[in-house]
């Protein structure tokens, strides 16, 4: 791949309005497996979201009442613009984010697979025509777009993150401004640019890159003509968000952290559970919300579990994501890397033993290993933290009463992972485990076709499945006499 060639067909400025243009000043994107700078980017002000806005705001009418089977035709052509430059996308996306090429390809049919899912949902959107009990009048339902939107993005699946919230509120016919983090803006900027050649009109889609989060949303919050803020991102953040939105009332969607349980049961396959548990912990290097967070395993089989997943993680080869070598690349940034080293240490100052890795090799680059913590207590703070990297800590119970009490032990709610050979009991722990998704026997929960999203402290709101397009439809009703 010829990277240069590849960074030339990259917008860096400002999408705005379906061109791009120059911000008052830019800053660096760096590549977080030696901290080199990619290139830079527009940092995008306050002045610039409110000119994102009007864009928005002048094409919203026109956009929602274009008809739905061409809003899907352009969703569709994107599906195809995205698969057609799969390869261009993934390598972009490994440059700015330092995950192997094999998960970027992975994001990018994932990511693509929203537009295609709800290509197909922008015809479905239904209402009803009822008779009024009392005989008096009919009751006539239908959905309108919300309007105006806006999403917060975070680094960890920088085109997905994106394409769950842009092909709903696409489908729907919402506009939409996306702020993509600060850290990976490039795979935004490059989807904004397929998604102009594949027709999309000029005005729907804006992209804002900036360093300052802060301004550029509150802007847009404090500006009255805004309909919706999706966000998906931290906790901390999220609360803020949800907060700063109340004034104006503003519909809010929040897919927020996680701290996924993974429990294996004393009749678990345990080859399979251990399969399992390296897809669940490894996926993205780690850095997912979805990512089980801490491995309760039924002290009977526990020896037994944590042998073998000490064999499968001590396979994982660290390198730049853009080596073929490599199976593992590097975390974010040395932020990063100095979190996951703090959980570990909490844990073994505890009582924790580190069964395999557990030791950053140091730069450059913001490398961390696979890691399998054993015997780890209960009050260590790994099991009650999103540790966000390549850490596997893990904790036994008896019964289970307490397997499922254990998993349930966290504000967290998003994904949980059970592992038995019972129905019976497959189905008992998914309705008593508290958490928007759960995955039976199965490391991968993420499907386009299914509602993706927490509940507790993990947010709200749903991307994905039928459910997803509801997040950008208002109802109304039209009340009618006989
Ligand atoms: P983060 O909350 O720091 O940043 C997320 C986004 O919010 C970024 O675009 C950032 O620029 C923006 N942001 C930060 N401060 C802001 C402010 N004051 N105003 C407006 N925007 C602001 O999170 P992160 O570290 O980038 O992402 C990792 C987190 O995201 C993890 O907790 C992870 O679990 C979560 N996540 C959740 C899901 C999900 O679907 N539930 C998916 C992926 C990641």
């Amino acid at each position: 791949m010829d990277t240069a060639k590849l960074l030339s067909s990259v917008p860096t400025g400002l999408w705005i309005g379906g061109e791009e243009r120059d911000g008052s000043s830019t800053f660096d994107v760096l590549d977080p497996s030696d901290d080199s700078v990619i290139t830079s980017v527009a940092n995008a002000t306050a002045d610039d979201a409110i000119a994102a806005l009007d864009a928005a705001c002048a094409v919203q009418a026109e956009w929602a009442a274009t008809a739905p089977r061409e809003r899907g035709e352009i969703l569709r052509a994107v599906f195809e613009k995205i698969t057609e430059r799969a390869e261009d996308i993934a390598t972009l996306m490994t440059l700015e984010m330092g995950k192997v090429l094999r998960e970027s390809m992975g994001e990018v049919t994932y990511g693509a697979e929203f537009f295609r899912w709800f290509a197909e949902e922008a015809v479905r959107i239904a209402g009803r025509y009822t008779p009024s009990p009392a005989g008096s009048g009919r009751v006539l339902v239908t959905k309108q777009p919300v309007g105006p939107c806006y999403a917060i993005t975070p680094w960890n699946f920088p085109l997905a993150m994106g394409t769950r919230k842009i092909g709903p509120a696409f489908a729907a016919g919402c506009t939409m401004i996306v702020k993509p983090a600060q850290e990976t803006p490039l795979t935004m900027l490059l989807l904004a640019k397929l998604m102009d050649e594949a027709g999309l009109p000029k005005g729907v889609l804006s992209v804002l890159p900036t360093k300052n989060p802060g301004d550029v949303t509150a802007a847009l919050i404090d500006d009255g003509r805004l309909r919706k803020l999706t966000f998906t991102g931290s906790t901390g953040v999220g609360k803020a968000l949800v907060k700063q939105s109340a004034d104006k009332l503003l519909r809010t969607s929040m897919e927020l952290g996680g701290n996924a349980p993974f429990v294996v049961f004393d009749d678990a396959d345990v080859d399979a559970a251990v399969e399992g548990a390296v897809l669940a912990k490894m996926r993205n290097g780690g850095e997912a919300c979805t990512a089980a967070n801490r491995f309760h395993v039924a002290n009977s089989v526990r020896e037994e579990f944590t042998e073998k997943l000490v064999k499968r993680m001590s396979e994982f080869t660290l390198g730049k994501g853009v080596d073929e070598s490599a199976t593992l690349g590097p975390l974010i940034n040395a932020k990063q890397v100095a979190t996951v080293e703090d959980l570990v240490s909490d844990a073994v100052s505890r009582g924790a033993k580190v069964a395999v890795g557990g030791v950053a090799p140091g730069g450059p680059g913001n490398f961390y290993p696979a890691t399998v913590l054993a015997d780890v207590p209960a009050d260590a703070r790994i099991l009650k933290e999103e540790v966000f990297g390549p850490v596997a800590p893990i904790t036994g119970f008896d019964t289970e009463d307490e397997g499922v009490a254990a998993a349930n032990d966290t504000e967290y709610g998003l994904a949980a992972y059970i592992y038995t050979q019972s129905l019976d009991r497959a189905l008992r722990v998914a309705e008593g485990i508290e958490s928007g998704i759960v995955g039976i026997n199965r490391g991968v929960v993420s499907d386009p076709a299914a509602p993706f999203g927490g509940i507790k402290e993990s947010g709200f709101g749903r991307e994905g499945g039928f459910e997803g397009i509801e997040e950008y439809l208002e109802v109304k009703y039209i009340a009618l006499t006989k």
